[in-house]
């Protein structure tokens, strides 16, 4: 490209469109080889690497959350941190074999903030260009893994994929009209579990959280419409277990995190 009076600027790298490195003969393993290389925006500049989807091609659920955190910066893998550990827990909780979904995010690379000291990696939301110039790999991957079940955890993805009207808040857990897949639902994020205030309150929110798993494995009939309500309060409420992991995982995120920032960015 040449400036006024003949001189070459280069180039800068987010000029190139995620459109323009998606292989026309794709495969998930083509895709994640070209989104490693993805520039399309600012954020592959602050993060260790791109964080593509993971699971089976063929799997009947894809969860698709907003971004990879700290821990799934460095480990190059989604949903290995601690929100992914309550997204097991839930996945469990629910009859739902993590093995059997696909997990991905609405944005690729991890967006954050040093703390005041600057020495931890705080999350920072992405910003509405940011999303869109990711937004291709996403549609890329849902062509390619043709969900039946595509669930939108947490605002940013939901309205990523449903529209900035929808509300998680007045609509998780519902079904939702989409061209994307033949059942859509939003839910919440697994970290906002990690943010609630105490134990009961979280107690609760995963409660909810597992009621709207519950509802994506009735329609796949992987369990009987009979799991009810008292059910899912039984397997989290009186779980011990879950509970002190639950606590733990909460600790260890309350202890390597500043809790007031995440709070505003994961508000639903
Ligand atoms: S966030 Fe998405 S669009 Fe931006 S550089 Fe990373 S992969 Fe590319």
């Amino acid at each position: 490209m040449k400036r006024k009076g003949g001189q070459s600027r280069p180039i800068p790298v987010n000029e190139t469109s995620v459109a323009d490195l998606i292989p026309t003969k794709s495969s998930l393993g083509a895709l994640r080889s070209a989104a490693a290389g993805c520039r399309a925006c600012d954020l592959w500049k602050s993060a260790t690497q791109t964080v593509f989807g993971e699971g089976s091609p063929k799997a009947a659920i894809m969860l698709v959350g907003e971004q990879p955190g700290d821990k799934e910066d460095l480990s190059g893998r989604p949903f290995v941190g601690p929100a992914g550990k309550i997204l097991d827990e839930a996945l469990r909780l629910a009859g739902i074999d993590r093995n059997e979904v696909y997990v991905t995010n609405v944005v690729k690379h991890f967006k954050w903030s040093p703390d005041e000291r600057g020495k931890r990696r705080i999350h920072k939301k992405p910003r509405s260009s940011e999303i869109q110039a990711c937004h291709p790999w996403l549609d890329a991957e849902i062509r390619l893994v043709q969900p039946r079940i595509l669930v939108c955890m947490g605002a940013t993805a939901a309205q990523a994929l449903l529209g900035n009207n929808f509300s998680v808040t007045r609509q998780r857990g519902r079904w939702v009209r989409s061209s994307l897949a033949p059942k859509v639902i939003g839910t919440v994020h697994p970290s906002s579990i990690l943010r609630a205030r105490d134990s009961e309150s979280r107690d609760s929110q995963m409660q909810a959280f597992v009621r709207d798993l519950d509802t994506v494995a009735r329609a796949l009939k992987m369990k009987p419409a009979g799991r009810t309500e008292n059910g899912v309060r039984q397997r989290v409420g009186q779980n011990r277990s879950t509970e002190k992991r639950t606590e733990k995982r909460a600790e260890e995120v309350r202890r390597s995190v500043p809790v007031p920032d995440w709070r505003a960015d994961w508000r639903e």
